[in-house]
């Protein structure tokens, strides 16, 4: 059980990464970005979530920098906008993120969305980034159990990572379930449903049983279903609470109330009907 903020998950390719990671999706690129980032690495946090969907990879670099904590502390995630997919666009988008960035490597490098037609070969490009030591670990978002099969049908390096939406209204156990047989760690994105789960009467309950905020519970629950989590925030106050979640263990009962609000809704688009 992660005990500290720094404690990470072992991928299956041995690599480590922080189970609390910062997400920075609608952090605006420049200054808000910037401070986000450094006041996270202030606080403890060792991992950030970034894409070049969000048009912040430059701020997300400076922040780093700025921040004065060693590069190979850092575990940094980016993504291949679905329009870059295929094999050899996938290798420039990768380009051109590290160079935004303005690292040397990136620690883990996602296919944003499972492209029909293209995420096959885009996988193709993320197993030479990863052989060519450009990447110390490649995953996919949003994928679903089909889409993870085909890839595992031929591939040479299995993703170690799948990213999707994860809350109590979303609890995807069967998804999860199916990544654990086959060693790939599942992150949840808009862990906190985006503020909509936040005052649920079950949340309210037991925020006041733990002494806790309602993120705070939402995030401990990630933690101990071992799902990476990666809440975004740009208010040094909320990059504060959301890391205080070291310090307690939610009981095996509540975790089951947690369990029993899913009624799988999502807040984002279905990877099996989306258009972009
Ligand atoms: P989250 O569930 O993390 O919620 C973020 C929202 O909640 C913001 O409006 C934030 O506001 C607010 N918030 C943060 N902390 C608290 C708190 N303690 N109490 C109350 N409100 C709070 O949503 P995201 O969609 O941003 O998901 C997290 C990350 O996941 C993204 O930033 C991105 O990195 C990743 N992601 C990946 C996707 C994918 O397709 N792979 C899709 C979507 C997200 P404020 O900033 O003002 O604090």
């Amino acid at each position: 059980m992660p005990e500290h903020i720094s404690d990470c998950t072992i991928l299956n390719n041995g690599v480590k990464m922080p189970w609390l990671g910062l997400g920075v999706y609608k952090a605006r690129e420049g200054d808000e970005v910037v401070g986000a980032v450094k006041s996270a690495l202030e606080t403890g946090y060792r991992s950030i979530d970034t894409a070049a969907f969000y048009e912040n990879e430059r701020g997300v670099g400076r922040g780093i920098k700025e921040s004065g904590v060693p590069r190979e502390e850092i575990f940094v995630t980016t993504k291949v906008w679905n329009s870059q997919q295929g094999y050899e666009s996938t290798l420039q988008a990768f380009e051109e993120s590290r160079r935004k960035l303005g690292l040397e490597y990136i620690d883990l490098y996602l296919i944003h969305w499972p492209v029909k037609g293209k995420y096959k070969e885009t996988w193709k490009a993320l197993e030479k980034l990863y052989k060519d030591g450009w990447v110390r670990a490649i995953g996919v978002s949003n994928f679903q159990i089909h889409h993870l099969q085909d890839v595992l049908e031929d591939c040479e390096v299995k993703p170690a990572v799948n990213q999707v939406e994860y809350h109590p209204y979303l609890t995807q156990k069967e998804l999860h379930t199916f990544c654990r047989e086959n060693g790939i760690q599942l992150e949840a994105w808009s862990p906190l449903a985006r503020g909509q789960i936040l005052d649920h009467p079950t949340i309210v309950e037991l925020e006041r049983k733990y002494n806790k905020t309602p993120a705070q519970i939402v995030l401990r629950w990630d933690l101990q279903h071992e799902v990476v989590t990666i809440p975004k925030s740009v208010n040094p106050q909320r990059i504060k609470e959301n890391a205080d979640i070291f310090d307690f263990q939610l009981s095996a009962e509540d975790m089951e109330r947690l369990d029993g609000m899913n009624i799988n809704r999502r807040i984002g688009p279905d990877p099996d009907h989306f258009d972009f």
